[in-house]
């Protein structure tokens, strides 16, 4: 859990998140529009996931919260919640959605407890193809969920097969990154286990996890070291807190303890630091694998008729594109595959020519409608007629 705190400091003033910094990551069309993002919180209650979002984003997210009894529990299913807020830093807008998922594992029933969770990403795909067929497809609202925080129980020997079966489940659907909650429950020794013995649960059961993409070569040494890093904390370990507490007469956030004070932005103490930089420094790739990976899996699979289609999996950073990827199947599923690839560039072609339709009938429908232009010595000038 200790890193070099050069890497990874907070934003330089307390009060930012950092996501002023995503327009560097976008065109400049999506500044004026402002950011869409969707994260989903998984995990069972209590694990400190509205906290962690809340101190995340520096917003109480959840002013209303009912709190369930443990008799609520047993027959509660899960339910899904998503609030919404807008935040606002240096002229940047962020429109940013969390899906918090309340009752996960906590009914008796615990192996169907992530259906809702399922049909709920399915959801917004669909609604997000329909948008695409229709005809106002400048303007849709991206409501899929770009990102899956999973918490992990630190007081587990590991993962149980609740959380192995949730992420096998949702791996080719949404980006899945695994948290470690409540890690000042854990020595750092106790914490290091918990990691290692949870990516080799992740590699045995063939999980796909969220990776970040590898750097260019001409990337600065620093933004390399930083990858590195964020790559080597996964499963990030975090801390939560909502109260701020002053530390050597500075105001921090933090949890208090009879024997002292866990600073929640401190890299020495835990991951969140880390965690939020991947948020905020990968929230455009975050986006494009959802839209090129698991939203194509899902119209793939759509327009084959609801088949099981060969999942494609993110394309390797600098290695090969998903159709060199592709040619190495085998000649039944390559078959399959451009069949659909067919029906996809045909389904296209046909959204092409009804868009090039309406544009043509818009543009003679103006032409009736619009008074008579007549230029004169350069200038446009209008003449009712
Ligand atoms: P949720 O049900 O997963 O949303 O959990 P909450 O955010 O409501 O937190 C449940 C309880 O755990 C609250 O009493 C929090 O103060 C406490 N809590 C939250 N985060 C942490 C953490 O990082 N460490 C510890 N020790 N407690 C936490």
């Amino acid at each position: 859990m200790a890193t070099d705190g050069r890497q990874f400091t907070a934003p330089e003033q307390s009060g930012y998140v950092g996501f002023a910094n995503l327009p560097n990551q976008v065109h400049r069309k999506s500044v004026k529009k402002g950011f869409e993002f969707t994260l989903m919180v998984v995990g069972e209650s209590g694990l400190g996931k509205s906290t962690l979002v809340n101190s995340l984003f520096l917003t109480d997210l959840y002013p209303e919260r009912h709190i369930h009894s443990a008799a609520e529990k047993i027959s509660q299913t899960v339910k899904i919640d998503a609030s919404t807020v807008e935040i606002e830093e240096r002229g940047v807008k962020l429109r940013l959605t969390v899906v918090d998922t309340p009752g996960f594992g906590d009914s008796l029933n615990s192996q169907d407890c992530f259906k809702p969770i399922i049909q709920y990403i399915d959801s917004q795909f669909e609604r997000y193809l329909e948008d695409e067929s229709g005809l106002n497809r400048r303007h849709i609202v991206d409501n899929r969920v770009h990102c899956c925080f999973y918490f992990i129980n630190p007081s587990g020997h590991g993962l149980r097969p609740l959380d192995i079966s949730f992420m096998k489940a949702v791996h080719h659907k949404v980006n899945i990154v695994p948290v470690i909650a409540k890690s000042d429950t854990l020595t750092l020794q106790e914490c290091q286990q918990l990691k290692r013995k949870v990516m080799t649960q992740i590699a045995e059961n063939g999980i796909n996890l969220y990776s970040l993409p590898d750097c260019d070569e001409d990337e600065d040494e620093d933004y390399r070291e930083q990858c590195r890093l964020l790559k080597e904390a996964v499963p990030f370990a975090v801390i939560g807190a909502n109260t701020v507490i002053e530390v050597k007469g500075k105001k921090v956030r933090g949890r208090m303890y009879p024997w002292g004070v866990v600073e929640v932005e401190n890299p020495d103490h835990c991951d969140f630091i880390k965690l939020r930089t991947m948020l905020i420094t990968h929230m455009q790739d975050l986006q494009e694998v959802t839209q090129e990976v698991h939203y194509e899996n899902y119209r793939a699979e759509k327009l084959g008729g609801g088949g099981t289609a060969p999942k494609k999996s993110r394309k390797p950073r600098n290695e090969e594109t998903f159709n060199e990827t592709d040619k190495r199947r085998p000649e039944g599923q390559q078959a399959d595959i451009s069949e659909r690839e067919k029906q996809l560039q045909e389904k296209e072609q046909e959204l092409r020519r009804m868009q090039e339709m309406i544009t043509k009938m818009q543009a003679e429908m103006n032409q009736r409608n619009t008074p008579q232009k007549t230029q004169q010595n350069g200038e446009v000038k209008s003449q009712n007629v």
